[in-house]
């Protein structure tokens, strides 16, 4: 007899009935898919989410990922692109630093015949013919909605707020993000509910510029503010600062968006309300489904994919096909759901506090 090996190895392993994928869905495919995020430094979402999440993904799918961060820099982003496109993707996921910069990339790949899927961010006035991403004008409004209810809910009477935009002039999601706050914070203004004290952006989501930003906003408001709907929640952690330094932290209900680390540990220690807990794997996943639905030459619809139009403003001749997925309010209440969703583990968020 011979010894018993622990170890196995077998060409096509069984897969158990719960990994299958769901019939009519997308299977595999093979070839390589480039994968292009905009920085490192807006949001921790693209290290800690994005990165793994779209890479499991992919490979899952027997694709090769080859998954690059263009750190903030356009003509880095626009690099990596062509190298890609020289390596022969299948298909390009790009997720842009801004929409002109990104058409200029959907273009190169359009000369060379590689689909792009717009990924989180869409790209007004290109040609990309995918979009996945949130549904980020709810995003916006479940951050206001959250902000009043918590307002109420402290008895605060006709509350200051003010408003901190992310980077409405580079990203139409920041735009959609601050459209969907109003549509909620602007009818109760007018009802002399509450008075939008600042508005002020953090441009290009430039997170170093967001305290300067803020201390500016603060002071303008004569430093009496109650809420701040802070974009998202990096954002917030800086508003975070300057309400420290000014004595105030934990005294000011403050948004976030992402479920990031450090915005998951404010709302535990109390200096931060909320945050919009966007779920990335399903991203990540809608993303690889119809990658390997464009690698393989199916039509996504056919491979259960289900997509709506989305009209882009700037070029009405652009026909994009969209898949917006829902976002999920987190606050001290319901952080468990981040952990049982499989986004981060308990001792990830406790680490340091
Ligand atoms: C994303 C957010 C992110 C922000 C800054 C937006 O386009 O949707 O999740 O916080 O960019 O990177």
């Amino acid at each position: 007899g011979g010894d018993i090996t622990g170890a196995c190895s077998l060409d096509s392993p069984p897969v158990s009935a719960a990994e299958k994928p769901a019939e009519g869905k997308a299977g595999t495919a093979s070839g390589k898919v480039g994968v292009i995020l905009p920085d490192t430094t807006s949001s921790t979402r693209y290290e800690t989410y994005d990165a793994p999440l779209l890479k499991s993904a992919l490979s899952e799918a027997g694709l090769t990922p080859d998954i690059q961060n263009a750190q903030g820099d356009i003509n880095k982003f626009a690099s990596l692109a062509q190298n890609m496109i020289g390596a022969g993707v299948k298909v390009l996921i790009i997720d842009s630093i801004d929409a002109a910069s990104g058409a200029g990339v959907e273009k190169q790949a359009d000369a060379a015949g590689v689909p792009v899927i717009d990924y989180d961010r869409v790209n007004l006035g290109g040609t990309a013919p995918y979009y996945v991403s949130f549904d980020n004008e709810d995003v916006g409004k479940l951050q206001a909605q959250t902000l009043v209810d918590c307002l109420d809910k402290s008895g605060a009477d006709k509350p200051n707020i003010i408003m901190m935009n992310g980077g409405t002039d580079v990203d139409n999601n920041a735009v959609l993000f601050s459209k969907g706050a109003h549509s909620v914070l602007d009818p109760l203004q007018k009802e002399g509910k509450l008075t939008i004290t600042q508005e002020a952006t953090v441009k290009g989501w430039k997170v170093e510029n967001a305290a300067p930003t803020f201390q500016q906003a603060f002071t303008a408001d004569g430093g009496d503010v109650d809420g701040v709907l802070a974009a998202n929640d990096d954002i917030a952690n800086a508003v975070i600062g300057v309400l420290k330094t000014n004595g105030l932290d934990g005294k000011v209900v403050v948004t976030g968006q992402d479920a990031g680390v450090q915005g998951l540990q404010n709302i535990i220690t109390g200096t931060q309300s909320m945050t919009v807990f966007k779920d990335v794997k399903l991203e990540a996943t809608a993303a690889a489904q119809l990658a390997i639905a464009l690698a393989a030459g199916t039509d996504p619809a056919e491979a259960g994919l289900t997509l709506a139009p989305f009209e882009d403003p700037e070029a009405p001749s652009h026909k994009l096909e969209a898949l917006l997925l829902p976002a999920q309010v987190i606050t001290q209440a319901n952080i468990s759901d981040v952990i049982d969703a499989g986004a981060l583990k308990a001792d990830e968020i406790c680490q340091g506090i």
